[in-house]
C-alpha cells in the first residue's frame, strides 16, 4: 500500500514484465520489496535469468524502491532516463545546506519531517548511489526493436512512458485510472538546477503542472495514432475489487479537466481576498485529505495550480506568500 498521508493512497505499484524478443522488467516496487518481485515473477513462470533489464518509469520511491536489492541478486542492467541518473547521486558541496548533504539530489526540496525520512529513506537512497545506470535521453527513442520510450516530464522530471509495438503502453504515473497524478511545481528546479545543468537549463521544461499537462497532450497524440492500445498504469490496474481498464484519450481528457476546474475553483476561493496556498487547500480539499502529512500534499497540489496561473496572469504573488487573483481566466487556454 502506498499511504503518504491522509487518506491519499495511490494503491499498490504495479511492475511489469515486459515478454519482447529481448524480455525487460518495468519498475521494482518500493523499498526493500525486490526480492519478493523475484518470488513473484518465478511463481508466474518468468525466470529473472531470461530478463535482459529493468527499465525505471520514474525515481519516485514506489517505482525504484527495490531496485538496488534486485540488481544486487540477479545482476540486471539499469536503464532509465537521463536525468535520474543524476538525481539518484548526492553532492554534498551542491546541496542545500543541513542535513540535506545525506541525501541524492531528488530529495532536496522533500518537504516530509525528519522523522518520516530517517524512518523510510536513509537507507534507499544509500543503495542506489553505487548503481550503473544506462541513460535514456530525452524525446521518443528506439530503445530496442519495437520498444520505444518517451520522454514526459511534469510528475516529475524523468518520467517515461513505454511503447510495446503497437499493442500496450506503460504509462508509469503519467496517467492513472481514478486518481490524478500529482504535478511537481517549477519551484522545485531552483535545487537541482546545479545538478542538471546545463543539459536542462529550462525549469519549465522539465517541471511544473504546464509541463504535465503538455506531456498529456503529447500522451493524446500517440492515443490518437493507436485508439485501441492497452494502457498500464503504475498504479490501480487493479484496485479495490476491480479491474480498471483504460481509454487513454478519453482519461487524458478528463485530467485536463479535472486541472481546469482545480484552477477554477482556486480563482472562486480567492474572490474573497488574497489567500495562502495553505488557506486555499483547507477550504478547497475535504478534511479528511489534510491529515497527517495531507497538508504537504494538498498545498502542493495548490501551488502547482497557482504557478500555471500566475503563468497565465491570472494571479500574482503579493506579500505573506498570497495569492491574488487579477480577475482573467486564461489558464482555460493553457489546459
Ligand atoms: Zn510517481
Ligand atoms: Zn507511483
Amino acid at each position: 500500500m502506498n499511504f503518504y498521508g491522509g487518506h491519499w493512497d495511490l494503491g499498490p505499484t504495479w511492475n511489469y514484465a515486459v515478454l519482447a524478443d529481448k524480455p525487460f522488467l518495468v519498475d521494482s516496487g518500493r523499498y526493500g520489496q525486490g526480492g519478493n518481485l523475484l518470488k513473484m515473477m518465478r511463481a508466474a513462470g518468468i525466470k529473472p535469468e531470461d530478463l535482459s533489464f529493468v527499465l525505471i518509469s520514474h525515481g519516485h520511491e514506489d517505482h525504484d524502491g527495490g531496485l538496488a536489492e534486485l540488481v544486487r541478486m540477479t545482476d540486471l542492467k539499469v536503464r532509465a532516463h537521463a536525468i535520474y541518473d543524476l538525481i539518484i547521486r548526492k553532492y554534498p558541496k551542491k546541496a542545500p545546506p543541513g542535513y540535506k548533504e545525506d541525501f541524492p539530489a531528488k530529495c532536496w526540496h522533500c518537504e516530509m519531517p525528519e522523522e518520516f525520512f530517517t524512518r523510510n529513506c536513509v537507507e534507499y537512497h544509500r543503495v542506489l548511489q553505487g548503481l550503473r545506470v544506462d541513460s535514456i535521453a530525452d524525446g521518443t527513442q528506439e530503445i530496442e526493436t519495437g520498444i520505444r520510450t518517451c520522454h514526459l516530464p511534469g510528475h516529475s522530471p524523468d518520467c517515461l512512458a513505454t511503447l510495446i509495438g503497437d499493442e500496450a503502453i506503460l504509462v508509469g504515473d503519467i496517467v492513472l485510472p481514478e486518481i490524478s497524478p500529482w504535478p511537481t511545481r517549477v519551484a522545485l528546479y531552483e535545487d537541482l538546477s546545479q545538478v542538471i545543468n546545463p543539459l536542462y537549463s529550462d525549469p519549465e521544461a522539465i517541471f511544473g503542472l504546464h509541463r504535465y499537462i503538455m506531456s498529456l497532450k503529447k500522451l493524446y497524440e500517440i492515443a490518437e495514432q493507436y485508439p485501441d492500445i492497452l494502457v498500464l498504469p503504475g498504479h490501480r490496474l487493479y484496485y479495490n475489487d476491480h479491474w480498471n481498464r483504460i481509454e487513454l484519450g478519453e482519461r487524458i481528457n478528463e485530467l485536463l479537466q479535472h486541472h481546469r476546474d482545480r484552477c477554477a475553483a482556486i480563482l472562486e476561493i480567492l474572490r474573497s481576498g488574497p489567500k495562502t496556498a495553505g488557506e486555499i487547500a483547507r477550504e478547497h480539499f475535504d478534511e479528511n485529505l489534510l491529515k497527517g502529512y495531507g497538508m504537504l500534499m494538498a498545498a502542493n497540489e495548490v501551488i502547482s495550480h497557482c504557478e500555471l496561473m500566475i503563468k497565465c496572469g491570472d494571479l500574482v504573488a503579493i506579500v505573506g506568500n498570497r495569492y491574488r487573483s487579477t480577475g482573467s481566466t486564461s489558464f482555460e487556454k493553457a489546459i
